[in-house]
Parts: structure tokens; C-alpha cells; sequence
């Protein structure tokens, strides 16, 4: 990676543990302050924010890059400007979401009563983050937090420490010190904050940590939030354009260095189109990377050693052939993207969410045997990709569930500001972004109001339930 700059980077420090009670009751009283409900506080602290995010674009262009090799353009694309242009989308539409909602088709004796959601905040939120996308996955959540009227304490990931450093920064010095805070950490840390009494939990990573989140939230009878992995199958069938496909293909994979919940973990492919696609994937990788991809500087890295070793493991133990790709550097965490030919659903490239760059190909007769194995490797995805005739991608959809799906591309869906984000089933429940990432921290409180002058009308369902009554 030859794009590092040399801007300080604040020091990642974990939160002592003792601390973690009393950061927790501090936004705790201050939600009950009710100093985050009008809408005026909530709009100052996104502008705040913005201007934070907007402050630190050095900052933060560093530290992906020192914890991810982002290259500068994925981290404007899917970290900074994202953010900031989420703060933007809320403040112009929060007056909008946050007025009362008439209730609708009311029966006209009821209509008196005048029946109505409220939108109300819902309380001090524990926000939890992934490596991956560090900044989107941690201040995305948080926006939604803000403009819902909530107080949080936001848990960047630790596996993407200068990143997390940067947000606590930007958090303390921009926003409500008594609404707003970053408590950093990993298992310890995060286990403590478990320990208080939150009014929801929002977690972004694997399904595994999100089980312990789950049962630990069940505790209290607290509601959470689980963004959690993806195993995506593509499918591609005879139909499909193989320069097209390719090309998306090998996009939703190197991106991030296919350390991307959402991309697809493996492709399932029509026998004749194997050899066209393949020939088009090598084309792509070319023209992608003309200089070579080791010496390229849009090709990010793996986060860390763990990582790398997991990864290297999955391809030590694949059964499949790889046709390109499959050197890696540990000193520098590079793993180039890999292509390999398996040849069953069982092999542990597809089975597995690699959370890499790998893109294990496995051909299959037709498109029924397609969806058939998508449906058995993983019932409920987070994304789908099929890639076809307009008959054949309604047909998979039809036959399949997923959180999400992009038609004819790797996750582009997941790209649209305005469209919610989140799994089905094991990949996930609750979902946020634009209107949504509102949603997910608002509750919405059905109000009614009797007026004294019904009373008379009212008197009928009071006791004693005479005969008249019950003939009325
Ligand atoms: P992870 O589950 O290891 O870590 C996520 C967070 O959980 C971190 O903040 C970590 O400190 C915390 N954590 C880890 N172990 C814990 C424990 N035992 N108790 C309490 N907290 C704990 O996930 P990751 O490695 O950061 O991210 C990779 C996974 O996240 C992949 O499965 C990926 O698909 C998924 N992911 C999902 C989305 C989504 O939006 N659905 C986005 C990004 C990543």
C-alpha cells in the first residue's frame, strides 16, 4: 500500500472496566434529563457530527488505512462520505418522521378520541461495531441513534483500533459528552457493558457473538438489533453476460479485500458458462489492476494476523482447484483475490463464510440445482445475487429468501442510502438505514385522548351492565 500520509493518529486505549458502569449510567441519566427529545438537540448534535466527520477526513483516511489498507476511495465511498451524507438525509427528514402519525381508517366512534402515534425515543442504546467497515458500521448506527432521540454508548470494533480511536475523538470532542460516549475494548470490555441494563442493543458482526448478545439481552427482556454474516451464494446461469457478470463479480470481491458481509461467499454457476466466465474474470482482473494487483493501491488488506491465519486455513483446506489468484504475503497481509473451482456444496469454501477475498465457483447442471443448493447451504442469507434472464432472477427470487438482493451485480443494493439494510433469519433481524436507522431506535406509542365531554356517550361501559345495556 503506497497511500499512508503521516497524520498522528490518536492512541487506542481500552476503557478500564470499572469505568464501564458509571459511563453507562451517565447517558442513562441523561436520557432521563429528556434533553435529547426536541428535536433541535438532535438536529445540533448531526450537524455537530457532520462537521466532525468532515474535521477529521485526514484522520480518518489514515486510520482505514493503517487498520484495513483501505484505499482512499473505498473509504470516501463507503465510510466518510457515507456517514456525512447520512447526517444530512436525517437532519432534512427528521421533522417529517418524528411528527405524529394520524392513526388510519379509524371507526367513526372512535374518531373522537383523536388516535395517534407518538414517536418516541427508546432510551439509552449499547451500540456494538464490526472491523470492516469501521467508521459506517459504528456512526451509521449512531445517527440513527441521535436522530431518534436516544443516548448511547457506542463499541467500535478492537480489531480496527485507529479507526476506533478516531470515532471516540470525534465523539467526545463534537458531540454531548453526558449523551454520546465511546467505550473501547474487546470480549472484557464488551461482556461488561453487557452487564448493565440497556434499552436496546445494536450489533453489527458474526452470528456466533450475535447468539451471545441475543441470550444476554434475553436476560432483561431487551431488544436488540443483529446485523450479523452473510454466506451469499451467486448464481449465474447460461444466460447471463459473462463480460457483465465477471466484472461485478470480481467488483463485490475485491472491495474491501471481500471482507464484506454482504458479498457473495460463493457462485454457482451453468456448466457451459464456467469457461466463459472464467475466461472474462481473468480479462477483468487485468483491466482492474494493470500494474498488478500487489502493487496496486486499491486493494485493501486483511485486517489482522488472526484473520490472515483463518484465511490461509480455508484455503489450506479447501478440496477445490484454484484457477487464479492464491498467493499471500503474511508481513503485509495481502491475500489476492482467489478463484477456486469446487466441486461440492459441502466443501468448506462454500459452507463456511470465508469473509475474504476467495470466490469458490461450483457448477451446477441448471438453474433448479442452483437454487436448490443455495436453499441447503444457507436458508436465509444476508444477500443473493442472480445473474440471468428477467425470468430467471424473478425465479430465483421467488424460490429463495434473503436479507437483501442485488439483480444482475455483487451488493449493490446495500449501496442505496435510502433503502433499509438487514438479514432474515440467522443473518439477522431489525434492519436500519435512511428512514429505517430511525425506526430501528424509535418507538412508536399509540396515544389516545378522551375527552370529558364523551363521558355521558361513555357511561355505557361502566358497571352495572343492566339489560338496557347489553340492548344498547
Ligand atoms: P465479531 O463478531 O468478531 O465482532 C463484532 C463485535 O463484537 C466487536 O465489537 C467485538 O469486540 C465484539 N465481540 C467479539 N466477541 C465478543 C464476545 N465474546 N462477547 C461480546 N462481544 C464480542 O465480528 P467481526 O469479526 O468484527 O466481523 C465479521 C463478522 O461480522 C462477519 O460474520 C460478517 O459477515 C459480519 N458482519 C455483518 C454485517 C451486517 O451488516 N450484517 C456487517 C459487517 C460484518
Amino acid at each position: 500500500q503506497t497511500q499512508k500520509s503521516s497524520v498522528p493518529l490518536p492512541a487506542f486505549e481500552h476503557t478500564p472496566i470499572e469505568n464501564i458502569p458509571a459511563i453507562c449510567q451517565t447517558v442513562r441519566a441523561s436520557f432521563l434529563t429528556h434533553k435529547t427529545r426536541p428535536l433541535e438537540f438532535r438536529l445540533k448534535q448531526l450537524r455537530k457530527l457532520y462537521w466532525g466527520l468532515k474535521d477529521n477526513t485526514d484522520l480518518i483516511y489514515e486510520a482505514c488505512s493503517k487498520d484495513l489498507g483501505k484505499p482512499f476511495f473505498e473509504t470516501y465511498a463507503g465510510e466518510l462520505g457515507w456517514c456525512m451524507n447520512d447526517c444530512i438525509f436525517m437532519q432534512n427528514n427528521l421533522a417529517k418522521w418524528a411528527a405524529d402519525e394520524a392513526a388510519p381508517d379509524i371507526p367513526l366512534t372512535n374518531k373522537f378520541l383523536g388516535p395517534k402515534i407518538r414517536k418516541d425515543p427508546i432510551g439509552a442504546v449499547l451500540i456494538i461495531g464490526a472491523f470492516n467497515f469501521p467508521i459506517q458500521l459504528s456512526i451509521g448506527p449512531l445517527i440513527g441513534a441521535i436522530a431518534a432521540g436516544c443516548t448511547a454508548v457506542l463499541k467500535p470494533s478492537e480489531s480496527s483500533p485507529h479507526t476506533a480511536a478516531v470515532m471516540q475523538k470525534i465523539v467526545s470532542e463534537y458531540l454531548d459528552p453526558s449523551c454520546y460516549i465511546v467505550a473501547q475494548g474487546a470480549v472484557p470490555e464488551t461482556t461488561a457493558l453487557l452487564e448493565e441494563k440497556w434499552d436496546k442493543i445494536f450489533y453489527t458482526g458474526s452470528a456466533n457473538v450475535g447468539t451471545i448478545i441475543a441470550k444476554k439481552a434475553a436476560e432483561t427482556l431487551t431488544p436488540v438489533a443483529l446485523e450479523l454474516g452473510g454466506r451469499n451464494p451467486a448464481i449465474v446461469t447460461k444466460h447471463a453476460d459473462p463480460r457483465l457478470a465477471a466484472r461485478r463479480l470480481l467488483w463485490a470481491k475485491t472491495y474491501n479485500a471481500g471482507q464484506v458481509c454482504v458479498s457473495q461467499n460463493y457462485v454457482l454457476i451453468e456448466e457451459d458458462m464456467v469457461e466463459p466466465l472464467l475466461r472474462e474474470i481473468k480479462t477483468a482482473y487485468a483491466e482492474f489492476y494493470p500494474e498488478g494487483i500487489r502493487k496496486s493501491k486499491d486493494y485493501g488488506r486483511i485486517v489482522n494476523q488472526r484473520q490472515f491465519q483463518r484465511l490461509k486455513k480455508m484455503l489450506d483446506e479447501t478440496k477445490g482447484k484454484i484457477v487464479l489468484g492464491g498467493t499471500m504475503d503474511e508481513d503485509d497481509l495481502f491475500i489476492e483475490p482467489t478463484f477456486v473451482l469446487v466441486d461440492s456444496p459441502e466443501d468448506s469454501l462454500v459452507k463456511d463464510e470465508s469473509f475474504g477475498p476467495f470466490i469458490p465457483i461450483l457448477p451446477v447442471k441448471n438453474l433448479d440445482e442452483a437454487i436448490k443448493i443455495a436453499n441447503e447451504v444457507h436458508a436465509t442469507p444476508l444477500g443473493l445475487y442472480p445473474f440471468g434472464s428477467k425470468a430467471e432472477m424473478e425465479k430465483v427470487l421467488s424460490q429463495t429468501r434473503s436479507g437483501g438482493a442485488s439483480l444482475n451485480d455483487g451488493f449493490f443494493h446495500a449501496s442505496i442510502p435510502t433503502l433499509a439494510f438487514g438479514g432474515v433469519g440467522d443473518s439477522g433481524q431489525g434492519a436500519y438505514r435512511g428512514k429505517a436507522s430511525y425506526d430501528v431506535f424509535t418507538h412508536r406509542r399509540s396515544v389516545t385522548n378522551t375527552p370529558a365531554w364523551l363521558e355521558s356517550m361513555l357511561s355505557v361501559r361502566y358497571p352495572p351492565f343492566t339489560d338496557k345495556k347489553h340492548k344498547q
